[in-house]
């Protein structure tokens, strides 16, 4: 019995089967079929830069990762990432670690051909070898900006020889900024300490990546010092961010970034998108502002972007 049910519902399959081929040759030809990748869907109001990635996503080579991550940006209609630290993550990693971790970011921005840019991850605890990863990766390298995380403190004395050589390469210096109501990491910096580094070197360029999280502190830690710009991603989408950061530090001082994949395009987007701020505020926000960051070290390297 369970052999002749068997055999039926295959037959019954291969019948539907042969249906189904019917059907599908006497679709018109000029009809669009639904493909796997769905075209891009692309932004007629706004060039998209996202300026805070990872390579989180699904993929068993960074190659694999960067072209999934561009597959969602197409259909989201952003046009260039910036991606730094590789996989896994450590908080505290060694030069090693770190070494192995940029050379995965190289690999990806690589296999981007121009739709991706790394910044160098950085362990400032490690000076010497923090400097060498720099020349290696932007001096000598494709990278054109700095990533800090969280082991150490960014108002600590360890992060200005890094920062100085930063500013000769003309490289940004994106720091990862928080404020947990639970307690920050033992080498977590808040938007205020980025504001003490950030007046140590005024002639750099720094991104406060998250805005503290807890964005309205981070945006009055930062207002006074004007060579840091808000970077907004990480935190929820709520309303009221982008307005108060462009209210109280300008729109040349913001910047939209997603975080991904720790969090998706959409709802980072959606903080821009959704703001109660002018289509220019917007433009700069999503692209005009890192294109002007980065304006010096793309001129300096000859990358046309
Ligand atoms: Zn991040």
């Amino acid at each position: 019995m369970q052999s002749a049910n068997h055999a039926l519902t295959r037959r019954a399959m291969l019948t539907g089967g042969a249906k189904a081929a019917v059907a599908a040759s006497l679709v018109p030809r000029c009809r669009p079929a639904i493909a796997e990748e769905e075209p891009a869907s692309g932004n007629p109001d706004y060039v998209i830069w996202d300026v805070h990635g990872h390579l989180s996503s699904p993929g068993d080579t960074p190659g694999q990762r960067i072209a999934n991550l561009l597959r969602y940006a197409d259909r989201m209609g952003i046009e260039r990432l910036i991606v730094f630290m590789g996989y896994p993550w450590a908080y505290d990693p060694s030069p090693e670690e770190v070494r192995r971790q940029n050379d995965q970011v190289l690999e990806a921005v690589e296999h981007a051909r121009g739709r991706a840019f790394g910044f160098v991850y950085l362990n400032p605890k490690h000076t010497e070898a923090s400097l060498a990863e720099l020349d290696r990766c932007v001096r000598d390298g494709p990278m054109v900006g700095v990533k800090l995380w969280v082991a150490a403190r960014c108002h600590e004395e360890c992060l200005d020889p890094i920062v100085r050589r930063a500013t000769e390469l003309k490289a940004p210096v994106l720091q990862h900024t928080w404020h947990k109501i639970t307690g920050n990491l033992p080498g977590e910096s808040t938007a205020a300490d980025l504001a003490i580094l950030a007046a140590r070197h005024p002639a750099a360029s720094f991104i406060a990546a998250h805005t503290a999280g807890d964005w309205q502190r981070g945006i009055r830690a930062i207002r006074a010092t004007t060579n840091v710009t808000a970077e907004i991603c990480g935190s929820d989408p709520a309303a009221g961010m982008v307005e108060m950061a462009v209210r109280e530090l300008g729109a040349e001082r913001v910047m939209y970034g997603s975080d991904y994949a720790g969090r998706s395009f959409a709802s980072q987007l959606a903080k821009v998108h959704g703001a109660d701020v002018s289509k220019d505020a917007k433009r700069l926000i999503f692209a005009g502002n890192i294109q002007r960051m980065l304006a010096p070290i793309f001129a300096a390297k000859g990358i046309r972007p």
